[in-house]
């Protein structure tokens, strides 16, 4: 499937309940053919009015963070667990993010990275089954064939210039891995997850 069809898919979807609060649906968006694919939890208030991912200060952040990484927004593809704003910015239910799910695997299929980068929580539960992210953070794990580097949400680093830090370090780490990947390097992979 193109991504073009996919997100045609994500505006129009009513599969959960959050179509009935949302303002508009929210596709991945950036490089279709990106060797990172960005996932985080799901849309906030001025994503939701936008219908763009990671327009609001988590994103400011997240870009910065990938330029001083040697990066741009449009080299890489960026999307959520769910494409639709929950209520308040709650944390995505369960039944929410598996209704949502099908739409996410398409868009990895279709842009087939060669590394995706899990930030946050509720994207690291939901694509690795993992939790405690400021643990894992900084590592390369793999599963069903794919390779998934792990770093916060840059949301988490809006009033912590600390964080900050930490995720353009990550961001560098990623940049470096993918240099490797790209030269057949052999990769260091600190988990194989179970999923
Ligand atoms: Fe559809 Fe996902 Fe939006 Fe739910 S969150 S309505 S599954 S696009």
């Amino acid at each position: 499937m193109k991504i073009e069809q996919i997100k045609r898919g994500v505006i129009g979807c009513t599969r959960c309940e959050l179509y009935k609060t949302r303002t508009h649906a929210v596709p991945g968006s950036g490089n279709p053919c990106a060797d990172i694919v960005f996932v985080g939890e799901a849309p906030g208030r001025s994503e939701d009015l936008h219908g763009e991912p990671f327009v609001g200060a988590a994103g400011n952040i997240l870009s910065t963070a990938l330029e001083k990484a040697g990066m741009t927004r449009s080299d890489v593809y960026i999307t959520n667990v769910v494409k639709c704003r929950p209520p308040d910015n709650r944390v995505p239910l369960q039944e929410e993010r598996a209704a949502c799910q099908a739409h996410l695997r398409e868009e990895i299929k279709a842009i087939n990275p060669k590394i995706i980068c899990v930030m946050g929580n509720t994207a690291f539960h939901s694509l690795l089954g993992g939790s405690s992210i400021m643990k894992f953070r900084g590592n390369v794990f793999s599963s069903r064939g794919r390779l998934y580097f792990v770093s916060l949400h840059p949301a988490a680093a809006i009033y912590n210039q600390k964080l900050v830090n930490v995720l353009e370090d990550d961001m560098q780490s990623l940049s470096g891995i993918l240099k490797g990947i790209k030269n057949g390097d052999d990769i260091h992979i600190d988990y194989k997850a179970a999923l």
